[in-house]
């Protein structure tokens, strides 16, 4: 079983994900673009037993806007780890903090906000899918 190494953006928290990631994709939401100052979010879905913190647990911060997501981020420099949405029962890694991973996208979701197309012939899913909650409808590029 494959196990890639994460940290925060100056190394005081790291972190390990165990084996495959359930999903990957981009989220168009207006809430992954506030938190990742971002234009998208490019995300890979994982296991909550899948994720470990290795390193600087103590500097990990918590905000939960909602109860669907709890977002983490290191104290020292404010550098993003992940967020746990323990409703579908999964953590969101940004892809970005895990360099090693091999970053497959099959899908956009909540397209419907989105501020930035990407015409990559990839699903453009209007909201969610039905299995996380969402209409499932699929949209225009
Ligand atoms: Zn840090
Ligand atoms: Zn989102």
């Amino acid at each position: 079983m494959s196990t890639l190494q994460g940290s925060c953006f100056c190394g005081e928290v790291t972190f390990e994900a165990s084996g495959e990631p359930a999903a990957m994709g981009y989220c168009h939401c207006a809430s992954c673009r506030h938190w990742s100052a971002g234009p998208v979010n490019a995300f890979s879905l994982w296991k909550p037993e899948s994720v470990r913190i290795t390193r600087g647990a103590p500097s990990v911060g918590t905000f939960n806007k909602t109860p669907t997501s709890y977002r983490k981020w290191c104290t020292k420099c404010g550098g993003h780890l992940f967020t746990e949405h323990p409703t579908w029962g999964v953590v969101d890694i940004y892809a970005s903090t895990l360099p090693q991973l091999h970053f497959e996208p099959a899908l956009h979701v909540n397209y419907q906000e989105t501020v930035l197309r990407i015409k990559d012939g990839k699903p453009k899913m209007k909201d969610m899918p039905k299995e996380m909650g969402g209409s499932g409808v699929l949209l225009a590029e």
